[in-house]
Protein backbone atom coordinates (compact mmCIF):
# COMPACT_ATOMS: atom_id res chain seq x y z
CA UNK A 1 0.00 0.00 0.00
CA UNK A 2 1.33 3.38 -0.96
CA UNK A 3 1.73 5.81 2.13
CA UNK A 4 -1.34 7.42 1.05
CA UNK A 5 -3.17 4.52 1.69
CA UNK A 6 -1.65 3.68 4.83
CA UNK A 7 -2.84 7.11 6.44
CA UNK A 8 -6.27 5.18 6.39
CA UNK A 9 -8.61 8.39 7.11
CA UNK A 10 -8.30 9.48 3.40
CA UNK A 11 -9.50 6.19 2.16
CA UNK A 12 -12.09 6.23 4.56
CA UNK A 13 -13.32 9.75 3.59
CA UNK A 14 -12.84 8.15 -0.29
CA UNK A 15 -15.12 5.48 0.67
CA UNK A 16 -17.57 7.73 2.05
CA UNK A 17 -18.20 10.11 -0.45
CA UNK A 18 -18.44 7.17 -2.86
CA UNK A 19 -21.31 5.47 -1.26
CA UNK A 20 -22.98 9.06 -0.67
CA UNK A 21 -23.04 9.72 -4.13
CA UNK A 22 -24.57 6.82 -4.76
CA UNK A 23 -26.99 7.32 -2.22
CA UNK A 24 -27.87 11.04 -3.39
CA UNK A 25 -28.48 9.95 -7.06
CA UNK A 26 -30.83 7.94 -6.22
CA UNK A 27 -32.55 9.80 -3.91
CA UNK A 28 -32.50 11.85 -6.19
CA UNK A 29 -34.26 10.02 -8.96
CA UNK A 30 -36.13 8.20 -6.36
CA UNK A 31 -37.88 12.17 -5.80
CA UNK A 32 -38.04 13.11 -9.43
CA UNK A 33 -40.29 9.76 -9.94
CA UNK A 34 -37.47 7.90 -12.14
CA UNK A 35 -36.59 4.55 -11.16
CA UNK A 36 -32.74 4.40 -9.15
CA UNK A 37 -31.36 1.56 -7.83
CA UNK A 38 -31.64 -1.11 -9.04
CA UNK A 39 -34.30 -2.32 -6.81
CA UNK A 40 -37.34 -4.76 -7.32
CA UNK A 41 -40.42 -4.97 -5.16
CA UNK A 42 -40.78 -8.30 -4.84
CA UNK A 43 -43.46 -10.18 -5.47
CA UNK A 44 -45.34 -7.24 -7.34
CA UNK A 45 -42.76 -6.72 -9.80
CA UNK A 46 -40.33 -9.53 -10.96
CA UNK A 47 -36.38 -9.31 -12.36
CA UNK A 48 -36.03 -9.31 -15.87
CA UNK A 49 -32.48 -10.19 -15.58
CA UNK A 50 -32.75 -14.01 -14.33
CA UNK A 51 -29.59 -15.39 -15.77
CA UNK A 52 -30.44 -18.27 -18.80
CA UNK A 53 -29.25 -21.07 -16.32
CA UNK A 54 -30.78 -19.82 -13.29
CA UNK A 55 -32.64 -23.11 -11.61
CA UNK A 56 -36.14 -20.99 -10.81
CA UNK A 57 -39.74 -23.11 -11.26
CA UNK A 58 -40.09 -26.67 -12.02
CA UNK A 59 -41.98 -27.26 -15.14
CA UNK A 60 -42.89 -30.20 -15.74
CA UNK A 61 -42.67 -31.46 -19.72
CA UNK A 62 -45.54 -32.67 -21.68
CA UNK A 63 -45.98 -34.78 -24.14
CA UNK A 64 -47.64 -34.32 -27.65
CA UNK A 65 -51.27 -35.25 -26.46
CA UNK A 66 -50.64 -33.09 -22.82
CA UNK A 67 -49.68 -35.95 -20.57
CA UNK A 68 -46.71 -35.19 -18.56
CA UNK A 69 -43.56 -36.95 -19.44
CA UNK A 70 -43.11 -38.40 -16.10
CA UNK A 71 -43.72 -42.12 -15.56
CA UNK A 72 -43.49 -41.76 -11.74
CA UNK A 73 -40.65 -43.70 -11.14
CA UNK A 74 -39.94 -42.04 -7.68
CA UNK A 75 -36.06 -41.43 -8.94
CA UNK A 76 -36.32 -37.33 -8.51
CA UNK A 77 -38.26 -37.28 -5.14
CA UNK A 78 -35.27 -40.42 -4.09
CA UNK A 79 -32.33 -37.61 -4.63
CA UNK A 80 -33.43 -34.79 -3.78
CA UNK A 81 -32.01 -33.79 -0.55
CA UNK A 82 -34.23 -31.63 1.27
CA UNK A 83 -37.24 -34.34 0.67
CA UNK A 84 -39.49 -32.03 -0.95
CA UNK A 85 -41.30 -34.03 -3.73
CA UNK A 86 -43.88 -35.87 -3.15
CA UNK A 87 -45.10 -38.50 -5.91
CA UNK A 88 -48.14 -40.85 -6.53
CA UNK A 89 -48.37 -43.03 -8.97
CA UNK A 90 -51.42 -43.28 -11.59
CA UNK A 91 -51.80 -46.58 -13.88
CA UNK A 92 -53.22 -46.42 -17.06
CA UNK A 93 -53.60 -50.25 -18.87
CA UNK A 94 -54.84 -47.96 -22.02
CA UNK A 95 -51.58 -46.50 -22.46
CA UNK A 96 -49.46 -49.01 -23.57
CA UNK A 97 -46.63 -47.18 -23.76
CA UNK A 98 -46.47 -44.89 -20.79
CA UNK A 99 -49.34 -47.48 -18.41
CA UNK A 100 -47.45 -45.35 -15.49
CA UNK A 101 -47.80 -41.57 -14.70
CA UNK A 102 -48.07 -39.02 -11.61
CA UNK A 103 -51.46 -38.54 -10.46
CA UNK A 104 -49.58 -36.34 -7.53
CA UNK A 105 -46.67 -34.58 -8.47
CA UNK A 106 -46.39 -31.90 -5.35
CA UNK A 107 -43.11 -29.54 -4.58
CA UNK A 108 -43.20 -27.72 -1.17
CA UNK A 109 -40.76 -24.60 -1.58
CA UNK A 110 -40.82 -23.37 0.99
CA UNK A 111 -38.13 -26.21 1.83
CA UNK A 112 -36.42 -27.14 -1.78
CA UNK A 113 -33.07 -25.25 -2.08
CA UNK A 114 -33.35 -25.53 -5.85
CA UNK A 115 -30.32 -27.26 -6.53
CA UNK A 116 -31.84 -28.67 -9.62
CA UNK A 117 -30.53 -32.33 -8.47
CA UNK A 118 -33.95 -33.58 -9.78
CA UNK A 119 -33.73 -32.56 -12.67
CA UNK A 120 -30.47 -34.16 -13.43
CA UNK A 121 -31.64 -37.42 -11.79
CA UNK A 122 -35.13 -37.92 -14.19
CA UNK A 123 -34.36 -40.34 -16.57
CA UNK A 124 -36.88 -39.41 -18.52
CA UNK A 125 -36.16 -35.06 -19.10
CA UNK A 126 -39.87 -34.94 -17.33
CA UNK A 127 -38.49 -32.27 -14.78
CA UNK A 128 -36.92 -29.09 -15.65
CA UNK A 129 -36.14 -25.93 -14.05
CA UNK A 130 -37.30 -22.86 -15.44
CA UNK A 131 -35.67 -19.68 -15.29
CA UNK A 132 -38.39 -17.35 -13.80
CA UNK A 133 -38.60 -17.72 -10.15
CA UNK A 134 -42.09 -19.21 -8.46
CA UNK A 135 -45.10 -17.12 -6.88
CA UNK A 136 -43.35 -17.97 -3.22
CA UNK A 137 -44.45 -15.44 -0.84
CA UNK A 138 -47.47 -17.15 1.27
CA UNK A 139 -49.09 -16.12 4.40
CA UNK A 140 -48.95 -20.40 5.18
CA UNK A 141 -46.24 -22.44 4.39
CA UNK A 142 -48.95 -25.19 3.28
CA UNK A 143 -49.66 -22.59 0.32
CA UNK A 144 -46.46 -22.95 -0.80
CA UNK A 145 -46.81 -26.47 -2.20
CA UNK A 146 -46.59 -26.70 -6.16
CA UNK A 147 -49.05 -29.23 -7.55
CA UNK A 148 -48.69 -31.51 -10.73
CA UNK A 149 -51.22 -28.78 -13.06
CA UNK A 150 -49.34 -26.05 -12.02
CA UNK A 151 -45.95 -27.19 -13.24
CA UNK A 152 -47.48 -28.84 -16.16
CA UNK A 153 -47.42 -26.08 -18.47
CA UNK A 154 -44.89 -26.30 -20.97
CA UNK A 155 -45.26 -28.41 -24.10
CA UNK A 156 -41.70 -28.92 -25.91
CA UNK A 157 -43.49 -29.16 -29.15
CA UNK A 158 -44.77 -25.99 -29.09
CA UNK A 159 -41.94 -23.71 -28.08
CA UNK A 160 -39.61 -22.97 -30.52
CA UNK A 161 -36.86 -20.95 -28.35
CA UNK A 162 -36.13 -25.05 -26.71
CA UNK A 163 -37.25 -27.55 -29.63
CA UNK A 164 -37.24 -30.75 -29.12
CA UNK A 165 -37.27 -34.75 -30.83
CA UNK A 166 -40.12 -36.01 -29.62
CA UNK A 167 -43.19 -36.51 -31.70
CA UNK A 168 -42.92 -35.03 -34.53
CA UNK A 169 -39.45 -34.14 -34.25
CA UNK A 170 -37.39 -34.89 -37.00
CA UNK A 171 -34.19 -36.56 -35.49
CA UNK A 172 -31.99 -35.90 -38.49
CA UNK A 173 -32.77 -31.82 -38.59
CA UNK A 174 -30.09 -30.34 -36.65
CA UNK A 175 -33.06 -28.03 -35.04
CA UNK A 176 -34.09 -30.36 -33.49
CA UNK A 177 -31.67 -31.42 -31.29
CA UNK A 178 -32.26 -29.07 -29.01
CA UNK A 179 -33.42 -30.75 -26.23
CA UNK A 180 -29.51 -32.27 -26.59
CA UNK A 181 -28.26 -29.15 -26.47
CA UNK A 182 -30.47 -27.79 -23.78
CA UNK A 183 -29.75 -30.50 -21.13
CA UNK A 184 -26.32 -29.79 -21.73
CA UNK A 185 -26.40 -26.72 -20.46
CA UNK A 186 -28.65 -27.57 -17.40
S1 LIG B 1 -34.27 -28.47 -6.69
FE1 LIG B 1 -33.21 -29.79 -5.17
S2 LIG B 1 -34.32 -29.42 -3.25
FE2 LIG B 1 -35.64 -28.63 -4.89
S3 LIG B 1 -37.00 -30.32 -5.41
FE3 LIG B 1 -35.24 -30.50 -6.79
S4 LIG B 1 -33.79 -31.88 -5.75
FE4 LIG B 1 -35.29 -31.19 -4.22
S1 LIG C 1 -39.94 -36.37 -12.89
FE1 LIG C 1 -38.51 -37.87 -13.78
S2 LIG C 1 -37.39 -38.73 -12.01
FE2 LIG C 1 -39.23 -37.69 -11.20
S3 LIG C 1 -40.75 -39.34 -11.07
FE3 LIG C 1 -41.04 -38.32 -13.05
S4 LIG C 1 -39.82 -39.54 -14.50
FE4 LIG C 1 -39.12 -40.09 -12.44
Amino acid sequence: MSLWERAYLPEILRGLAITSGVFLRNMGRWITGKKGALTTFYPEESRWDYAPRNRGKHVLVQRANGKPQCIACNLCATVCPAKVIEIEAGFDPSDVAHPKFPLRFEIDYSRCVFCGLCVEACPEDAIRMAKETPGLPAEDRHQMWLTRDEMLGWQPQRDAAKPYPGNGGDPGNPADKGDEADKGAR
